[in-house]
């Protein structure tokens, strides 16, 4: 017989694999995640998914729904109990009853959706009709980056986290934070107070890098932008501080005291959330708002390509990280998803998704990853813009129709929610290689008659949800979108097979 008071985490956290691994014996189940930055879109995403899978959206581009096999698909109460339950229906109410967009995601929610099939084999039908629960698990993407955290000591990462904080994509946000630094002495006595004004300031600075004018990604440690239900403990009251490498720190010195508190994050905020959520992925999505950091330049596209490397990396580990020795299964199909393609004309989807895919590539070759399948598309999980020709100077051209919220501004008239409009969105760069310049993002678009020249830049306007069509018998029609269907097959058309 097994003690169990004498396992490691580690030992335990694979007994609970095998628990679960027999106990989905009867109903497979696939544990799909969902992550991307602050408002990249995974909210509206999985509301959206399930949506369309409970009310038998149009989903051309998924096999088991096109050709007719799938038979329902309902929400059963998930797995693990200890964790939020992604909450669908207040979602979906906001999308569709009211015509708002959701509460965004601030921590790990989960949800499981139970999809009934005929599979598409004659052997496989002669069993039984088919059954799968989809487990959603939905997290932020700014915890993923906190992995690298684990292998650097409190120097270390102070020392880069300073470093990082002059870089040029970041100049002028961290001024009270530096002022702040310069007039602190690591070795004077521990202070509560100090500590949390250095926290404040720096988490302040986290803040302006990420507000939409610069849209950085690069912003750990993740849960101070992300606190979940962390904020204000001590595991997160502790900044970088600027230690000469020569000097030991006193016992009781301010250093020494943020130092135990970054000892203490990586413990008990990185090492639980790669543990209990993380290491038991199958699929992954990661959601991508490129059009923000395309829309504040160079600086944004190289942070947000640094992030891609990083979020690579944290699915194939080397095989001596720590993380390695944990992942009990392996994420075998990570598709990276542009959001929000509703706000380019359809011509621009397919340059939208190149973008990504030059993006993706180029962590790919950083990251020296292989393994999984990795597939890049653009998508609108929820599509709040419909499309028309528009005449201007005797010129047809396409447009998207849509209705602002309210507050937002369009040629100097302010809209009230409620009337639509019809605007050009601009266009992506024909060429998305040009956007990098010499293997670098380049400032903005190019002069007229070079590669990467659009003569009409990206105009962002935020749109109302859709208003929802009905059919002739009175239905009401699921949420439209743009490729969610194309995501569904990739990441979960095989298992339903
Ligand atoms: P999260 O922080 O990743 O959970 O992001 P959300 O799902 O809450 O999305 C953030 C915001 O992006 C929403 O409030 C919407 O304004 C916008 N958004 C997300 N998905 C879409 C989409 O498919 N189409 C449009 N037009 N806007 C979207």
């Amino acid at each position: 017989m097994i003690k169990l008071t004498g396992l490691t985490d580690e030992a335990r956290f694979a007994l609970d694999n095998v628990a679960e691994a027999a106990t989905s014996l009867t109903t497979p189940n696939i544990r799909l995640g969902v992550t991307g930055l602050a408002r990249a879109g995974k909210t509206v995403f999985i509301s959206a998914l399930v949506h369309n899978l409970i009310h038998g959206g149009r989903l051309p581009l998924f096999e088991s729904a096109a050709s007719g096999r799938l038979a329902r698909a309902y929400l059963k109460p998930q797995p693990d109990d200890a964790v939020p339950r992604f909450d669908y229906e207040t979602h979906v109410a906001a999308l569709v009853d009211e015509r708002i967009w959701p509460s965004s995601t601030h921590q790990v929610a989960e949800l499981r959706l139970t999809i009934e099939f005929e599979s598409a084999s004659y052997l496989a039908r002669k069993l039984g009709s088919g059954r799968i629960h989809l487990d959603i698990v939905d997290y932020p993407g700014e915890w993923l980056l906190d992995l690298p955290l684990l292998g650097k000591d409190f120097r270390t990462w102070s020392q880069e986290a300073l470093a990082q904080s002059h870089d040029s994509a970041r100049a002028g946000l961290a001024d009270n934070w530096h002022k702040r630094l310069n007039e602190t002495d690591p070795l004077a006595e521990a202070d509560e107070v100090i500590a949390k004004q250095l926290a404040a300031e720096f988490t302040d600075y986290l803040r302006a890098c990420r507000a939409d004018d610069r849209a950085l990604s690069m912003l750990p440690p993740g849960r101070f932008l992300m606190p979940g239900d962390m904020a204000g403990s001590p595991a997160l009251t502790f900044a970088p501080l600027s230690i000469d490498p020569s000097v030991r720190l006193p016992k009781n010195s301010l250093g020494a005291l943020l130092e135990r508190r970054f000892e203490a994050y990586k413990k008990h905020v990185i090492r639980p959330f790669f543990r209990d959520h993380f290491a038991r992925l199958d699929r992954q999505i990661v959601l991508v708002d490129v059009m923000a950091a395309l829309n504040a330049g160079p600086g944004a596209l190289r942070d947000l390509e640094a992030a891609l490397t990083e979020i690579l990396q944290s699915f194939r580990p080397g095989k001596r990280s720590w993380l390695s020795s944990i992942l009990t299964r392996r994420v075998d199909r990570l598709l990276f998803a542009a959001t929000k393609a509703d706000h380019l004309h359809q011509s621009g989807h397919d340059r939208l998704e190149q973008l990504l895919g030059r993006l993706v590539g180029r962590a790919i070759e950083r990251a020296s990853f292989a393994g999984a399948q990795v597939d890049v598309l653009a998508l609108a999980a929820v599509r709040a813009t419909r499309e028309a020709m528009i005449s201007r100077n005797g010129e047809k051209l396409p447009a998207i129709l849509g209705t602002p919220l309210k507050g937002e501004t369009v040629n100097g008239e302010k809209f009230d929610g409620e009337s639509e409009i019809a605007m050009f969105p601009g266009d992506l760069p024909e060429n998305s290689e040009a956007l990098f310049g010499n293997g670098k993002p380049i400032d903005g678009y190019g002069a007229e008659g070079s590669d990467d020249f659009v003569d009409n830049p990206l105009r962002f306007v935020r749109f109302r949800p859709p208003r929802l069509e009905h059919t002739a018998e009175g239905m009401t029609l699921s949420l439209p979108h743009i490729r969610l269907d194309r995501a569904l097959q990739f990441l979960i058309g095989d298992r339903l097979a």
